[in-house]
């Protein structure tokens, strides 16, 4: 008998229909012996229609009461739930977070979990109920109601598996897996079986939209085993079967010699560049700058700082392409006055590639590859970033969807 928790998001409850599936899957699960944690979303659409309701009365709506608000929808599909599987015959009980509790910072509509409390879960796992337990929610200090940031649901489920040091997190999703790359770009992209926590922190945080960045975190930092599989099959397959499917999260040192030098391509499109000519070669200088752009709450990715030459140097960075407006007229205000610049140049037609893999800490050649592959294309790379386990490359957005087939075929990222 182990202690699993399942996650299932707003797609996986997103009718009637789906819901009667999850309380199926999840009564298989508990009549084959195990214990089960559920972890709800809100039935799909619904996080965004209470935040419509909001708009209609205020564009600055306070966050303490936004959090009121789109903390119901996961309320709404815990009863769901638990009605379902006792028509499953299957004993269930729902909490909200505040009741369990799930605490949290008071950081209102980004609050951070900072505990969780196993009591009353461990009280009805022992007595043989399904517990489930609204994701995205908490509760501060004051007692008052928190969400995490949207797609939070997932960190709930990683958060609440480590605190009950559950044997596994199931996140039931979508899709049915990680894929080397994203398959309506690369027809030839490949579920991975497997990928280190590492490597989906990268992903996540190059905007793959399957886990929500922290649920990564969490799942690295407490060792949670985390699979993502699709909540979209048949719900009564053999449990094997299903254990088998998807990708699981696993820890480097479990499986080093299977591992593959590069386990995915990951891409942002809307990226923009900009270039301040001519400055100062002083540190002042570009603290002064992405001071700027930070009191604007504007966050900077890749930067270059050119050799200086005669005491000047130029400062390159890259921006999300909706913030390439705001930094433009921030500098356009600062740049001769204060930075001293001889010219400033944009380009908000940049796209971001990247190649992840934890095998290139011992291969050196995949940055040449990376580049003679681009070149011999014409792809001028604009910029480079790289990490221990991450190459990224700066792009025209006209050749970012080849860049990411060429890549994908020339690192053979279709085979296993
Ligand atoms: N319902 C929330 C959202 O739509 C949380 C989640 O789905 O994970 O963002
Ligand atoms: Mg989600």
């Amino acid at each position: 008998m182990a202690l699993i928790v399942h996650k299932y998001g707003g797609t996986s409850m997103g009718s009637i229909e789906r819901i009667r599936n999850v309380a199926k899957r999840v009564a298989k699960w508990h009549k084959s012996g195990h214990q089960l944690i559920v972890v709800l979303s809100a039935m799909s659409g619904e996080t965004n229609r209470l935040l419509s309701l909001v708009r209609e009365i205020s564009t600055q709506p306070n966050p303490r009461d936004l959090d009121m608000i789109t903390s119901t929808g996961e309320q709404v599909s815990v009863g769901l739930l638990s009605i379902a599987l006792q028509e499953e015959g299957v004993d269930a009980v729902g909490y909200a977070g505040w009741q369990i509790s799930v605490k949290t910072n008071s950081a209102f509509t980004k609050a951070r979990i900072k505990k969780i409390d196993d009591k009353q879960v461990l009280i009805d796992l022992n007595v043989g109920k399904v517990v489930i337990i609204t994701g995205f929610q908490g509760v501060d200090s004051n007692g008052r109601v928190t969400t995490l940031g949207r797609g939070g649901s997932d960190t709930s489920a990683v958060a609440i598996a480590a605190a009950l040091r559950a044997n596994e997190c199931l996140i039931y999703t979508d899709v049915d897996g990680v894929y080397t790359t994203d398959p309506r770009i690369v027809k030839e992209a490949r579920r991975l079986n497997q990928i280190t926590f590492e490597e989906m922190l990268e992903m996540a945080s190059l905007g793959s939209k399957v886990l929500q960045i922290r649920s990564v975190e969490f799942a690295g930092k407490y060792r949670v085993k985390t699979r993502v599989l699709s909540s979209l099959i048949d719900p009564m397959i053999p449990l094997d079967d299903e254990m088998r499917s998807g990708t699981l999260i696993t820890f480097e040192e479990n499986n080093k010699m299977e591992r593959a030098i590069i386990s995915g391509i990951a891409f942002q499109r809307d990226e923009a560049r900009i270039a301040i000519i001519g400055v100062p070669d002083k540190p002042s200088v570009a603290c002064q700058i992405l001071g700027l752009l930070a009191d604007a709450n504007i966050d900077v990715d890749m930067i270059i700082q050119n050799t200086s030459i005669e005491g000047k140097t130029d400062l390159t960075f890259t921006v999300s392409r909706s913030d390439y407006g705001h930094v433009m007229n921030i500098l356009a205000c600062h740049a001769q006055e204060h930075i001293k610049a001889q010219k400033v140049l944009g380009d908000p037609n940049m796209s971001k590639v990247s190649i992840i893999g934890i095998g290139m800490r011992s291969h050196a050649e995949i940055a040449s590859t990376i580049f003679r592959t681009l070149l011999e294309e014409g792809i001028n790379i604009e910029m480079v970033s790289t990490s221990e386990i991450k190459i990224s490359v700066l792009i025209n957005e006209k050749f970012m969807e080849s860049a990411v087939r060429l890549l994908h075929k020339v690192f053979k990222l279709e085979q296993s």
